[in-house]
């Protein structure tokens, strides 16, 4: 079936126990055993059912079965926030003294979970630049776990070549890990050979800006079993469960061997499970995402129009305005439109972006993305303010730019919002 029609029906007809067809919220912790033999059976994974809401909720698993079946993918795994999803979907392969092979356009809050965190647990990042794939192999050794890469990075908004590094880390025997929060309905990660897909849902999936939420999807596809020697957390006895090799105890469930070991050790270990009042008000979001992602699509391609016709404007970043190889990634990766962000810059530099955000009454001055209403940032003084003006260059923020995330508001009235703030920049 299509996205608008999973987007509503995806794993899920109605409630077994009262019929309701919303998706009732489960708000429990735990749920009864029907007797010792069921409660040894779900424990040893001999059968699957519900145990504690830490590692599953039925709310939380319509949502992971829904957005499973939009991607394409085998199983999903429901978190806390775009954060955790990052987090559990590198520890999932990688331990102390392992390495993964980064692209360099990352969210900042990914970029200091690898360079910071992980690193100080072991885990090594190697940053490489995504405008060359074979980057990914020359960066590869017998330690490397696995890539990671968003598709559509801001503030550069220049698409990740998905197929590329996935065929070059396929014939390598390592996974490409993509982070698809800021093109969900728009690209398939997996149609392009990815093995694992996250999301913060915070943002287009929830729309409304009320809930922070992440997700990460096995596509199924990656043998593991291939390449046992690169994946002892996958194919080796893991000793927090009795000796379990998740390759092998998966085999009766389906190609998800990765997606059950983040849930039964990553999620009963650390915890950031979703709340089912969250996963509740991420399904009410997913039910119109894809028609929000068209709405957004066209009105970031007026507002890109828009700006580069204005005097005041020295650049437009905007998928739908690049040329060469960029623009050639962005109409292979993206189908239906070139995403909600936009990125600008302003003749009259920092002062200018100060003045632009001030002068805004419409569009909110906010640290997101993704949400239904159109939302600036001026990263200057804000997101970037504590790196050096070079490292700042290096990131594709100059003085004078300006993030905007399109919302689904009528065109007209964005577009005299933004017109009216430029009469002050
Ligand atoms: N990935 C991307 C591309 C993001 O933009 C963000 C947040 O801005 C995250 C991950 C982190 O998500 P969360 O804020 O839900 O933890």
């Amino acid at each position: 079936m299509h996205p608008e029609t999973l987007a509503l029906h995806g794993g899920y007809r109605s409630d077994e126990a009262t019929g309701s067809v919303a998706v009732p919220i489960y708000q429990t912790t735990s749920y009864q055993f029907r007797h010792t033999q069921h409660a040894e059976d779900l424990f040893a994974l001999r059968e699957l059912g519900n145990i504690y809401t830490r590692i599953m909720n039925p709310t939380c698993d319509v949502l992971e079965r829904r957005m499973s079946a939009i991607d394409g993918g085998a199983a999903a795994l429901a978190v806390s926030s775009g954060q955790a999803a990052s987090t559990l979907a590198v520890l999932n392969l990688c331990q102390a003294g392992d390495n993964f092979v980064s692209s360099t356009d990352l969210y900042g809050g990914t970029w200091n979970l690898f360079v910071n965190t992980l690193k100080g647990m072991g885990v090594d990042v190697r940053f490489v630049d995504p405008a060359d794939p074979e980057a990914f192999a020359r960066a590869t050794d017998a330690r490397t776990r696995c890539y990671y890469a968003e598709t559509l990075p801001n503030p550069k908004l220049q698409v990740f070549p998905i197929r590329e590094v996935a065929e070059i880390g396929r014939a390598l025997g390592v996974p490409l890990i993509v982070d698809n929060t800021a093109a969900p309905v728009l690209c398939r990660p997996f149609d392009h050979g990815a093995a694992v897909v996250m999301y913060s849902t915070t943002k287009y999936i929830g729309g409304h800006g009320t809930s922070i939420g992440g997700l990460i999807i096995d596509g199924g596809g990656f043998d593991w079993e291939a390449h046992a020697e690169r994946f002892p957390t996958l194919c080796q006895p893991d000793p927090s469960y009795h000796g379990a090799v998740w390759t092998e105890a998966a085999k009766p469930l389906g190609p998800i061997a990765y997606i059950l070991r983040a849930r039964v050790v990553l999620l009963r270990d650390i915890g950031a499970a979703m709340s089912p009042f969250n996963a509740f008000m991420f399904l009410q979001g997913l039910e119109t995402l894809p028609l929000r992602m068209r709405t957004h699509c066209a009105n970031a391609a007026a507002v890109a129009d828009a700006l580069t016709k204005h005097d005041k404007v020295t650049k437009v970043i905007f998928p739908g305005h690049q040329d060469g190889e960029v623009r050639r990634r962005a109409e292979a990766y993206l189908a239906g439109g070139f995403g909600g962000l936009v990125g600008f810059e302003l003749a009259g530099g920092r002062e200018a972006g100060r003045r632009f955000i001030d002068a805004l009454k419409l569009v909110y001055h906010v640290a997101n993305i993704g949400d239904a209403r159109t939302l600036a940032i001026h990263p200057a003084s804000t997101t970037h303010s504590q790196l050096s003006q070079e490292d700042r260059m290096s990131t594709g923020v100059s003085e004078g730019y300006v993030r905007l995330s399109v919302g689904i508001e009528h065109i007209d009235d964005i577009l005299s919002d933004l017109a009216q703030a430029l009469e002050a920049a």
